[in-house]
């Protein structure tokens, strides 16, 4: 079909934005065709554009041309009408759409461009083909939920901007090709063709630049700013993803708290939720022993401690020494539990037990419990404050015959093993009632705190030396100071996390600002002086001129995105994503290159 040129048209109304208090006026839609519905001599027409959806109407009678022209339009095609508004026959009324009242009798129809049959239609709601949807993006992007994402996704950016702007930070940009940042991930690299054999690195954050910025006197930054970490493939992991990424000169925690909540009340409030702040806080050894995790979902009860419940005759006859922890895991609500989930129950033990090499869990039968320690079960009742609808399921974390976890520095390990069965049976038995999912969107209750004082170093049993816990600038509390080299596995951070329903959100800390002190934390992380040297030096001789306190912190936009529109998974809230496997299926990226550019860089593929 001959195609149309736009020339001077400007359209006069979006596609979603024609009511009754148009009608009789002349307007000018452009958009894609979204449906063609063809009565012989009536042919209608829904336009669509990203504010919503017009029915045009083609009379044979009125205007043969323009009905002709219509006839011959099929999906996705382009166009630009000019006609009048008019009221909709009341049969064909239709209340769905905000539109519906109203109708275009189209006087000139434009064929702007053709459209190829698309594998799938921008209505196509479940479109099990995930794969088909990244290849072809640009329609999947068309669907209602994908605009509504995408939306979103700004809306809250802006959000956030705004409430980071009105609080004094200032947005700046930190170079993307720059040397390895320390986040702990593989860094993406991008030889150099003009010093060969050179490589940059792309910023797995922007850490040391955002620190340099205080250094420099800016006092408040923040970005909403790309970050690239090469890491294992996991289901909903993107090698780049875009961080909330902020930092100030002389904050104690509580100062960072305050700039997160309030962006996060903005940030939610764009997505029409409320907020309540501040959030409650946990240090991180009470999350440990009340949730099993260092990112606890707080829509459920804590766990409890039970050993108080057994007399030491019960303690010797189950077999349970003084170095067992003992909770019960409550979840409200469940009712009668049958046969097969009881078994189900039990089977979680081995699998808690297969999963963790440190100590494993077993669970215990609270209604056996009843019938052989009534009393026992009567006090656990009692100590968890149970609802006789809740289920209440003992367990105690057992070590592993050659576990290490018996010393201070991982004793927190015992409480993992409860906490998995605890987040496993919630999983199981508060969802069906629809009373916990991991993104929160039943009921919107969005459970957020703050946990803090993690611990400073992690020891990596396989290379058998200390990793920070976070990263090597994050400071130490003062009270731990002197534990550095004497006891690392107890030295306190000044790190902090924002959690939401079980999720991390964010991290953060206060850094260390003094140069004596970076490098002591250096050479607890057994790095040696000329090693020092060589990565952070400008660092380090940058702290040499008068440093500021400091401390900030990163939060996953994609992830607060993902949660505000209660998709499931990051891909529903990027524009562009990669798979699982790393891959843009769209623009077929990664790809090999050529040899004369291989050449240029001088590298040679083995
Ligand atoms: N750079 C840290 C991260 O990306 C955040 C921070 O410490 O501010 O996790």
């Amino acid at each position: 079909m001959q195609l149309d040129f736009l020339g001077d048209l400007r359209r006069t109304h979006m596609c979603g934005e024609l009511r009754a208090e148009h009608i009789g006026q002349k307007v000018i839609l452009l958009g894609w065709v979204n449906r063609r519905r063809d009565l012989g001599n009536l042919v209608f027409i829904d336009v669509r554009d990203r504010n919503g959806m017009t029915q045009l109407v083609f009379d044979k009678g009125e205007n043969p041309a323009a009905h002709e022209k219509a006839s011959a339009l099929r999906s996705e095609y382009v166009i630009a009408a000019i006609g009048h508004v008019r009221k909709r026959d009341l049969d064909t009324v239709n209340p769905n759409i905000a539109t519906g009242d109203v109708e275009v009798r189209v006087d000139e129809l434009k064929l702007l461009n053709e459209s190829k049959l698309p594998p799938f239609l921008p209505g196509d709601t479940d479109i099990a083909n995930e794969e088909m949807r990244l290849k072809y993006r640009y329609l999947d992007l068309r669907r209602d939920k994908m605009q509504a994402n995408i939306e979103l996704r700004h809306k809250v950016a802006l959000a956030i901007r705004q409430s980071l702007s009105e609080r004094g930070f200032l947005e700046i940009e930190t170079p993307f090709m720059t040397r390895s940042t320390p986040e702990g991930a593989r860094d993406y690299l991008v030889p150099s063709r003009v010093h060969p054999g050179e490589f940059y690195a792309l910023p797995q954050s922007p850490q040391i630049f955002k620190q340099i910025l205080m250094i420099s006197g800016f006092d408040k930054y923040f970005q909403i700013v790309r970050c690239f970490r090469d890491e294992d493939l996991r289901a909903d992991r993107q090698p780049e993803f875009t961080q909330i990424d902020l930092e100030m000169s002389f904050p104690q925690p509580d100062r960072v708290f305050e700039v997160v909540e309030a962006f996060l009340q903005a940030a939610f409030k764009a997505a029409g939720h409320e907020l309540t702040a501040p959030f409650p806080r946990m240090t991180y050894d009470e999350a440990m022993r009340q949730y099993g995790i260092d990112k606890p979902d707080m829509r459920l009860p804590a766990m409890t401690d039970i050993r108080k419940a057994f007399t030491d005759e019960d303690l010797t006859e189950l077999r349970i020494d003084a170095s067992m922890n003992m909770v019960a895991v409550r979840i409200p609500k469940v009712g009668k539990i049958s046969d097969r989930e009881k078994k189900e129950i039990r089977a979680l033990s081995d699998e808690l037990a297969q999963r963790n090499k440190e100590f494993a869990g077993v669970l215990y039968d609270f209604a056996q419990l009843e019938k052989k320690r009534p009393q026992a079960a009567t006090k656990i009742r009692e100590l968890c404050a149970a609802d006789s609808e809740d289920l209440i399921v003992p367990v105690v974390a057992i070590a592993a015959a050659e576990s290490k976890a018996r010393t201070a520095a991982n004793q927190h390990a015992q409480f993992t093993a409860a906490g998995e069965a605890r987040l496993e049976l919630a999983r199981k038995y508060a969802d069906r009632h629809g009373a916990f999912t991991r993104t929160g969107e039943v009921g919107n209750d969005f459970k957020l705190l703050w946990v803090t004082d993690f611990p400073m170093f992690e020891y990596d049993e396989k290379e058998n030396h200390w990793n920070p816990a976070h990263h090597p600038f994050t400071s130490p509390h003062e009270r731990d100071m002197d534990k550095l080299e004497s006891d690392p596995g107890s030295v306190r951070a000044l790190a902090y996390d924002v959690v939401l329903n079980g999720t991390e959100l964010g991290s953060g800390s206060i850094r260390i600002h003094r140069q004596d002190i970076q490098e002591k934390i250096f050479r607890a992380l057994g790095m040696s002086i000329p090693e020092m040297k060589e990565r952070f030096g400008f660092f380090l001789e940058a702290l040499e001129y008068g440093t500021p306190p400091h401390g900030g912190i990163a939060l996953g936009l994609d992830r607060i995105v993902m949660i505000l529109a209660g998709a499931d998974s990051l891909r529903e809230v990027i524009p562009f994503p990669k798979t699982a496997k790393a891959v843009d299926l769209m623009v077929d990226a990664p790809t090999p290159v050529s040899d004369v550019q291989l050449k240029e860089l001088g590298i040679k593929i083995k």
